[in-house]
This record gives structure tokens, C-alpha cells and sequence, in this order.
């Protein structure tokens, strides 16, 4: 949430099954609110100034010996440095270790041609930085409860987030963002329910 020195700079609302991109200046924080809980977003990052540097989840794992996100860890790019920090979390949950949701997902598992989903989403979102002649990093999925166990098998289930929860980051580097609302609408993993996120960047007062 916003300190007392910082001011709302920019607001924007993602509904059900699309993606919005942002610009966020090297210090402004970022805040991703789940608007009416259980909803999961895929969330992608590249440096402003190098478009071949993005957060890494794989690098993510490898750089943090974990893959659990904690406060201050870094959110660290395929070129072994932090692009974000994670500052604030009232979930506790989340996932960098599955893929978007794509066309594949929808049409191998589910044989329909249509469906939306987070690949295309991401990629649409990205367009009004140039981005999307770029492969669409893997993401991280912000209030996805993927439950492994000690064996190494997981489950999805349902998040843990309930509403007006939210994650905030910090901007290492100027960087450009995407989150998409994940359109998986017949599983657990949003509840069975594909609702609104909300994107605030935050930036310092004077
Ligand atoms: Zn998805």
C-alpha cells in the first residue's frame, strides 16, 4: 500500500481474460491487487533500456535456491540479476514454475480452438511497447497455489487470496511489465472464476 511518501502515479484495471502492460521507472513500486480474490496473474518483465533481459523464472530458482518468494527476494532476469524486489505480500502464495495457460493448453486438453489465454494475452498487452515480436517469457503466476509435495508431485488448487489482496515490487531498473487476469476458467486454479486484477504504480512524493 502506498506510504506516506508515495503518490498513486498511474491506475489501470485488467478485466477477466486480458492483459495490460506498464511502464515502471527504476524505484516506483508496483502493486498488483486481486480485486475479489482467487484470481491468479501471469506476470512478465523486461529491462526498458534491453529487450533481450526479462525476469527468468528458471534463473529465479537457480539465483534464490528456492521455489518459494519471500520478502526481498529479487525478481532475477536470464542475465542473473534483479530486475524487481518483492517488497509486500499479504498472500504468501505463489508460483514461478508453470507455464501460461496458452493455445495448446486449451486446444490439446480441452479441444477448443478459442478459448482465451495468458500466452496471447501477455503477448497482445505487449504491443503498445514493441514487445511482441519477443517470445513471451515464463511467468510468474502471482496467487497461483501450486501445493508440492515432499515427494516432488504437486496439485493446483485454489489461491489463498481473498479480495483486495495484493503483492507490491520495487523497480530495480526501468522496466516494462505485463499481467494478464489467467483465463482458466475450468479448473481450480482462479476458483473456477475469472475476475479483474489491478495494477497501481506508486512513485515517490517530491
Ligand atoms: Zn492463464
Amino acid at each position: 500500500m502506498p506510504s506516506s511518501e508515495q503518490v498513486i502515479k498511474e491506475e489501470i484495471l485488467i478485466p477477466p481474460y486480458e492483459g495490460r502492460s506498464i511502464l515502471v521507472r527504476k524505484n516506483e513500486a508496483l502493486i498488483i491487487i486481486d480485486v475479489e480474490g482467487k484470481q491468479v496473474g501471469d506476470f512478465v518483465c523486461f529491462n526498458f533500456h534491453d529487450a533481450q533481459e526479462y525476469v527468468s523464472p528458471v534463473h529465479m530458482r537457480a539465483s534464490l535456491s528456492s521455489i518459494r518468494l519471500k520478502i526481498g527476494d529479487g525478481l532475477y532476469s536470464n542475465k542473473r540479476r534483479p530486475l524487481m524486489t518483492f517488497e509486500q505480500d499479504t498472500v504468501g502464495k505463489h508460483d514461478f514454475f508453470f507455464p501460461a495457460c496458452d493455445y495448446y493448453r486449451y486446444k490439446v486438453d480441452y479441444n477448443m480452438e478459442d478459448h482465451p489465454n495468458c500466452h496471447d494475452n501477455l503477448k497482445n498487452s505487449l504491443k503498445s511497447y514493441n514487445l511482441d515480436h519477443l517470445p513471451v517469457p515464463d511467468p510468474i503466476n502471482f496467487f497461483m497455489n501450486n501445493k508440492l509435495n515432499d515427494l516432488g508431485d504437486y496439485e493446483i488448487c485454489e489461491p489463498l487470496s481473498k479480495p483486495g489482496d495484493y503483492v507490491q515490487l520495487k523497480a530495480v531498473e526501468d522496466v516494462v511489465i505485463a499481467v494478464s487476469t489467467c483465463s482458466q476458467d475450468m479448473a481450480a486454479v482462479n476458483g473456477f472464476n475469472v475476475t479483474p486484477l489491478k495494477l497501481q504504480v506508486l512513485s515517490s512524493n517530491g
